[in-house]
């Protein structure tokens, strides 16, 4: 499974994806196992598409993602 890794909260220790499941179109969930073997954490992380950054050159009608305030004017233009 090619997910980001994410550091476990407790023993800082490199954490593996597990599991992963949309919860919708911009969000899911994924589940990761710490590493450490002394440790052997497992958590749930919640992944949520934000704010928009460059506008896509495809837009869904149905995709309403707030825009960022890091956009140039014309790629806010180009976005409404
Ligand atoms: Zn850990």
């Amino acid at each position: 499974m090619s997910q980001p890794s994410f550091t476990c909260p407790h023993c800082k220790s490199h954490a593996i994806a597990v599991k992963s499941r949309p919860m919708g179109i911009l969000m899911k969930e994924t589940t990761y196992r710490c590493k450490n073997l002394e440790c052997g954490h497992v958590f749930v992380c919640t992944v949520e598409v934000s704010r928009t950054l460059s506008p896509s050159g495809m837009p869904d009608p149905d995709i309403h993602i707030p825009l960022s305030q890091h956009m140039r004017p014309s790629q806010k233009l180009a976005a409404s």
